[in-house]
């Protein structure tokens, strides 16, 4: 059995796809845009 936890880590950091920064896991996951670039002001 493999824990909640290690399979999140085990999950590969995510760029995002516009500055190539680290994304912080947030909920809506799918998006490959950091909180910088995933803004709509932008
Ligand atoms: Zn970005």
């Amino acid at each position: 059995m493999i824990s909640m936890v290690e399979f999140f880590r085990n999950l590969p950091r995510k760029k995002c796809s516009k500055c190539g920064n680290d994304i912080v896991e947030k909920a809506d996951c799918y998006v490959n845009l950091c909180d910088n670039c995933d803004h709509p002001a932008l």
